[in-house]
Parts: structure tokens; C-alpha cells; sequence
């Protein structure tokens, strides 16, 4: 009599069993955040060395979580996850984007990309203020955009492999030109048609009062279709609360939406006044916030890579200039 049970109860958690959706882990932020926003780190200056270790250090972590190298190719023929864009002027002659490739599991649907996106530099030292901080640790700009970067390529290398192409992209210099962004936006990977939608992720690291708890905001939501769809399937996200501070002009989403590519940015800075000061540090971040509302992310961002949608600009609301 108890064989039969068994069996019946073993097909039947077979069958209901919901498959197992990883999460993003507090851990993981905090190990990753608080390397990145280390003293050690000096502030991970536009252009500079740090910048570069910081670089190295992102694209180390995409290889671990089985992604492919989307940056230079060596004379071996050897391709890394670390671009170098040549700027003169920078302390270490150049700028560093970090890039890895969740390659799409579908030969057709693979063509396009979804570019999951922040910035890896920030303003580094200044050694003529006084007090006893003068580093810049960025630990919400743009250490927190650049850890969401991480942890979703994370989150979605260890499932099922999506449809769709996922570029997951950490640009230099930011905070200097948006030389990262561009070099990148000037040198696609693929033909600029092909990328459905860039989220670019910029200061989530604490929580905005103004909108409601666990909740992220995307600037110009009401330019595209991209952020209502992405709320329907489940992102805690709604509109910037402050659009007279032109935040979607303010990140290197904006240079590639000027390229027509739909692309926003995530946030949920609240105006703190830490905002580029050296107290922009690790122990203001607000982890427990930053790991739920980065997970409400996560299913949406993995139904758009395995959808058919395209989101669109809405009727006069693409970017010209
Ligand atoms: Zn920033």
C-alpha cells in the first residue's frame, strides 16, 4: 500500500514542483559592494588605475558566473571581459568598460540584445579637502549600479539560458564625459537595431522616500513602453518622482538613447546629501532594501530576454539632442 503513494506523491511533486528561480543574495552584495567601495579602491577615478582594477575585478566576476568575454582580443587571439578605450588625457591612458555575454539560446531570437548596464568610476581623491576623508568611495554612485550589474548576470547565468542576447556592460569614465558609453555606443557589438533596450542601473543603494518601500524608479518612464511593461510583469518600479532634475539626461543611458536605443536608468537615490561626497560610503547603504527590490528585477528582466517584445518610444518622446 505504501509503494504506490509514494509514487503517486513523488509524480505529483514532479509535476506542481515550481521550478527553482535563484535569488539575489545580501552576501553577494555586500562582498561585491564592499570591494568595490573599499578605500583601497581610492575612489576609482575616471581613467585611472583603480578604475582599471575595478574593471578587471567585474569582469573576473563574469567569468566565474560562466559568462562570455566581450571586451579586447589579444594578438594570441585570446578575448577578455576587460575593454580598454584609449583617452589621452586619463592618469592611466585610458578608460575600462567591463563587459561579459549571456549568449541567447535561440539561434534567431540570440541576434538581439538586452543590455543590462552602469558605471564603474567614480571621482577618486581630493587630497586638498580637509578632515580625515578625502576619498570619494562612491559606494551608492556607482559602486550599488555596478554590484546590480553583477548580481543579475549572477541570477541569470544560473538558469535556464535565456532567448535573447544579454550584454552586461560596466562603463568607464561616467563620471568624465561618458567616454566608456561612447566608445562602446561608437564600436557595437552588434548593429544598434539589434538592441532591444538598454537598463542602466545608477545609485540603487538606498531607499527613496518620495516613492513606495522597496521601490525603484526608472527615468523617462513615460518616454517608452519599457517600464509599464516591465511593472505588469512584476518590477517594483514606477516613474522618477523628480523629473524637473532631468535625471534621464544625467547617465550613460542617455547617450545611448540619443543613438535611438530605448534606454533608461534605474535608480533610487532619494537626493541624499552624500550624493558626491566622501561619506558616500558602504555603511549608508541600505542592504536588506537593495536586495529585495533588485530581486523584483529579476523575473521581469528573464521574461523580457525570453520574449518577443519590443518597446518602442512613444510619439515624440525619443531624445534629439
Ligand atoms: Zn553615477
Amino acid at each position: 500500500m505504501k509503494t504506490p503513494r509514494l509514487f503517486l506523491a513523488l509524480f505529483l511533486s514532479l509535476v506542481f514542483a515550481a521550478p527553482v528561480i535563484a535569488q539575489i543574495r545580501e552576501e553577494n552584495i555586500r562582498a561585491e559592494l564592499g570591494f568595490l567601495a573599499s578605500d583601497a579602491m581610492q575612489g576609482r577615478a575616471s581613467g585611472s588605475n583603480y578604475e582599471r582594477i575595478a574593471a578587471e575585478y567585474i569582469g573576473s566576476q563574469f567569468r566565474q558566473f560562466g559568462l562570455e568575454p566581450g571586451g579586447d582580443t589579444d594578438s594570441a587571439g585570446n578575448k577578455s571581459f576587460v575593454q580598454r578605450v584609449p583617452l589621452e588625457r586619463a592618469p592611466s591612458g585610458a578608460t575600462w568598460n567591463a563587459i561579459g555575454v549571456l549568449r541567447g539560446s535561440d539561434r534567431r531570437a540570440a541576434g538581439e540584445v538586452i543590455m543590462i548596464s552602469a558605471h564603474l568610476d567614480h571621482i577618486g581623491v581630493n587630497e586638498a579637502l580637509t578632515g580625515d576623508d578625502k576619498i570619494f568611495n562612491g559606494a551608492d554612485d556607482d559602486a550599488s549600479g555596478s554590484v546590480a550589474v553583477m548580481e543579475l548576470a549572477r541570477v541569470l547565468a544560473s538558469g535556464k539560458r535565456p532567448r535573447r542576447t544579454i550584454y552586461f556592460v560596466c562603463f568607464g569614465s561616467e563620471e568624465r564625459g561618458g567616454h566608456g558609453s561612447r566608445y562602446f555606443i561608437a564600436n557595437p557589438p552588434v548593429p544598434l537595431t539589434q538592441i532591444v533596450a538598454d537598463l542602466n542601473l545608477e545609485m540603487l543603494g538606498r531607499p527613496d522616500p518620495k516613492v513606495p518601500a522597496g521601490t525603484l524608479w526608472l527615468t523617462g518612464f513615460e518616454r517608452s513602453t519599457l517600464g509599464p511593461e516591465l511593472a505588469r510583469q512584476g518590477a517594483a518600479l514606477v516613474a522618477d518622482p523628480r523629473p524637473e532634475q532631468n535625471f534621464f539626461r544625467r547617465s550613460d543611458n542617455y547617450i545611448l538613447a540619443l543613438r535611438g536605443v530605448i534606454a533608461h536608468t534605474v535608480s533610487s537615490f532619494g537626493m541624499h546629501t552624500d550624493y558626491h561626497r566622501p561619506s558616500d560610503d558602504v555603511s549608508k547603504i541600505d542592504f536588506p532594501f537593495m536586495t529585495k527590490s533588485l530581486n523584483s528585477l529579476v523575473k521581469p528582466v528573464r521574461w523580457l530576454a525570453n520574449s518577443k517584445f519590443r518597446p518602442t518610444w512613444l510619439p515624440g518622446q525619443a531624445p534629439t539632442r
